[in-house]
């Protein structure tokens, strides 16, 4: 079975539920279609085309099953496209498999980018991912033959032309202008990446009722977390995503000013972010991310000198310096949630401590509090909950040294020294 045998072997999924469902196959009489319905597909045996049981349509109905138990995304409207894509995108992905894991004759050979193509009388194929347009199908979002008319099951069958189109060319790169006028260059990063960022966006990330829009901010984020921040490949995504006329192109917006609200930021791609205490660097956007304002958050792990000023540094990824340039735009900021020593309301006491220290603080019903200590080394030695406006905490365990306790209240921290006897 090639759909178990491609996902178990790149992506070490058992079955479309990965957790080894049998997969269950029916024909059916003449009839154009192939369908999975929930338990089981249907294959049909062909009426006016031949019977609908190539490897690539199997592909695509078993994807609909792992669908069924990952992104759940529906038959309607951009989710249905989505889906729809999904299923095209790994019939051509299992197919390249067969193409390359079995002895396959010459006359069995297909074109990983159509689907259907052994199938159809009448047509070509019954779609092309390497030209959607072909099929009359669009290859740009809103573009020529894009369908906007009220039949759902034509809408997701034709205006998946624009996934599968990014999808193709994420795998092979390609230059051209798309239906919105924009020119568009995008750089191969070849199969094996792209499979991986689609399998780990669809099993982590995707959600029910999303949007061609979620599709590329979750794509570029399973490519983050793959390759990293200023990967190439997390540039090709976003590059082959404008190139079908999803969301921004990577050109332009450079000037970004930490200390000014900026709108429109594409923040997908180009900076990292290094605070700056005088001239060292002393956290990196491992701990620091820009928020869509003017504001550096620190999360968890970030440490730092009681009431420090910092300057935040924005980097470009494409650059040189040990893969990295410093830009002009280096200001100073404030913001809401830098580290403060003097917090009215809360209390840490006493300062030094031997093992217990008592935390004090203003808490109203609603406040979400938790409570982390942090050693020089940024490592979290302790992490609480906090219900009680005063709570006694035990850090015994802990060696002789200083401390930050960091109190984060509402997604707010603050943070006090401490010096452990
Ligand atoms: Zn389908």
């Amino acid at each position: 079975m090639v759909f178990y045998d491609y996902f178990k072997t790149k992506h070490n999924r058992l079955s479309y539920d990965n957790n080894n469902a049998d997969l269950i196959a029916w024909t059916t009489g003449s009839a154009d279609y192939a369908a999975w319905i929930g338990t089981h597909i249907v294959i049909g045996g062909g009426l006016n085309h031949n019977p609908y049981s190539s490897l690539d349509i199997v592909a695509h109905e078993w994807a609909h099953a792992m669908n069924d138990k990952t992104s759940k995304l529906g038959i309607a409207g951009e989710a249905g496209i989505i889906n729809e894509s999904l299923s095209d995108i790994w019939a051509a992905c299992t197919e390249r498999f067969a193409n390359n894991a079995y002895p396959i004759p010459l006359s069995l050979l297909r074109n990983m980018w159509l689907i259907g193509e052994g199938v159809t009388k009448t047509r070509p194929s019954l779609r092309s991912m390497i030209n959607p347009n072909a099929e009359s199908h669009p290859d740009t979002y809103n573009g020529t033959y894009w369908y906007s008319g009220a039949d759902e099951d034509i809408r997701i069958h034709t205006n998946s032309g624009v996934m599968n189109f990014w999808f193709y060319l994420l795998c092979h790169g390609g230059s051209g202008t798309n239906d919105k006028g924009n020119s568009y260059n995008v750089a191969p990063v070849y199969i094996i990446p792209a499979e991986k960022i689609l399998y780990r966006a669809q099993t982590k990330y995707f959600t029910s009722s999303m949007g061609l829009l979620q599709a590329r901010q979750l794509t570029i984020q399973a490519a983050k977390d793959l390759y990293g921040i200023c990967s190439p490949e997390v540039k090709n995504v976003i590059d082959a995503w404008y190139a079908v006329g999803v969301g921004n192109s990577l050109i332009g917006g450079n000037t970004m000013y930490v200390n000014k609200t900026v709108a429109a930021l594409n923040s997908d791609y180009q900076y990292a972010y290094y605070l700056v205490d005088a001239s060292n660097i002393i956290e990196n956007n491992a701990f620091a991310t820009y928020e869509s304002t003017n504001h550096i958050k620190m999360s968890n792990g970030f440490h730092a000198q009681n009431g420090s000023d910092f300057n935040a540094r924005i980097v470009l990824c494409n650059s040189t310096n040990g893969g990295m340039k410093l830009s002009q735009a280096n200001s100073s900021f404030q913001t809401e949630t830098q580290e403060r020593s003097n917090s009215q309301d809360i209390r840490a006491y006493p300062n030094p401590f031997e093992k217990t220290i008592t935390l004090d603080i203003n808490l109203i019903s609603e406040d979400r509090v938790y409570v982390q200590c942090i050693n020089t080394l940024g490592l979290i030695v302790y992490e609480s909950n906090i219900i009680a406006s005063s709570s006694v905490i035990d850090l015994a365990h802990l060696k002789s040294g200083q401390y930050i306790v960091r109190v984060v209240r509402n997604n707010i921290p603050q943070s006090i020294k401490l010096i452990k006897l």
